[in-house]
């Protein structure tokens, strides 16, 4: 989607992916190769003016290897690298005064209890690195089940967190460019299932929904202030009444972004092109009444029988099909959230997975 979006502004986006037939290889020139081949990351480089990523799990130390060869990382590596530690991210968010689940890190098993007594139960055990879509998390309810979460997990360095009781999930998806001009796409609801995200809703409904939008604002300048970030950030969010709570940052375009193609006026990955790139950012407002983003995951189920939907768009991704893995999506725009509540119930039962 970012090579689509380059197409667009007249830039040519090359990627390196370790697969031959990656989603970006099927529309703009691909180098293959790990994500640490030194040889093909100074490839990508060298014929580039600037190198970003759309993966939080490309490792910290390719990143800076390319930024001391002299090429231009944006965002950093270290605002990588923090958003790969969940225990960096988490403090990082306490230091900008977002508020964050109770937690306390976790070594080993003598820790986990230790910190099963500082948190409390029901808490949940994430690993602190390569954790993404729920994975590398086990829910604890009894401390006799603390081993088995530990095992689970895999018993790497983690963080223990209490189980929020929240209201709903939302994420706020901003950019910011060089010269510190920031902007922000109204503010979505997420519903995951599994720990995948299944759908997103923009604008985020309710009428709390503008002052969540000015409070998610404030944060995620205050963040991108403080790593000097440029390009497209996400930052999750748990609603708890009025408060906010930090769940985790994306330092990249994002999955609850991806309505913005059709549904807002200048879309994540343009603008973080231009970010990046050293171009004017575009309006971030809507371009339509409301939008819905629906995730097409592990089979592409009776989608095509919904093309003529008034308002719906289709993803695919050009991605084999595997359980839990995300193929494409479906954007359905409407004049009203009525009216978008009245597609999605008309197309909804037709993207169920397997
Ligand atoms: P994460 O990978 O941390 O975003 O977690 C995936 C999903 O698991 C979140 O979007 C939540 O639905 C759920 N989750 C994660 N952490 C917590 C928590 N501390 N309390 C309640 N639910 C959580």
């Amino acid at each position: 989607m970012l090579a689509l979006a380059g197409h667009d502004l007249g830039i040519t986006v090359t990627t390196l992916d370790p697969t031959v037939d990656s989603p970006s290889a099927q529309v703009a020139p691909a180098i293959v190769g790990a994500y640490d081949d030194r040889a093909a990351l100074l490839a990508l480089a060298d014929g580039s003016d600037v190198v970003t990523y759309e993966f939080e799990n490309v490792p910290a130390a390719g990143t800076r290897f390319l930024a001391e060869r002299g090429a231009t990382l944006r965002p950093t590596p270290d605002a990588l690298a923090v958003a790969q530690d969940r225990l960096a991210e988490k403090a990082l968010f306490a230091e900008v005064g977002l508020p964050i689940p109770d937690l306390a890190p976790v070594d080993d098993l003598d820790s986990l209890r230790a910190a099963i007594d500082a948190v409390g139960l029901p808490a949940v055990l994430k690993s602190r690195r390569l954790g993404y879509d729920g994975k590398g998390q086990a829910v604890v309810r009894h401390e006799e089940r603390a081993e088995d979460a530990w095992r689970s997990v895999g018993e790497v360095p983690s963080i223990l967190e209490s189980l929020v009781a929240f209201d709903r999930e939302v994420s706020i998806v901003a950019v910011r460019d060089a010269d510190g001009d920031v902007r922000a796409w109204p503010l979505v609801e997420n519903h995951h299932r599994d720990g995948i995200l299944r759908t997103s809703i923009a604008p985020a409904p309710g009428d709390d929904a503008p002052a969540l939008q000015r409070l998610a604002e404030v944060h995620a300048r205050s963040i991108m202030e403080r790593l000097g970030y440029v390009g497209v950030l996400a930052i999750e969010f748990f609603v708890a009444g009025d408060t906010l709570l930090g769940n985790e940052m994306a330092p990249r375009v994002h999955n609850s972004g991806h309505w913005t193609i059709e549904g807002a006026a200048t879309s994540q990955f343009a603008n973080h092109l231009r970010a990046v790139g050293g171009l004017p950012l575009g309006d971030t407002s809507m371009a339509v009444g409301a939008a819905a983003m629906v995730n097409l995951i592990g089979t592409v189920p009776q989608v095509l029988t919904q093309l003529d939907v008034p308002g719906i768009h289709l993803h695919l991704y050009g991605k084999e099909p595997r359980p839990g893995r995300k193929l494409g999506h479906v954007t359905v725009t409407a004049s009203d959230p009525a009216s978008l509540e009245a597609s999605l119930l008309q197309v909804t039962p037709h993207l169920a997975d397997a």
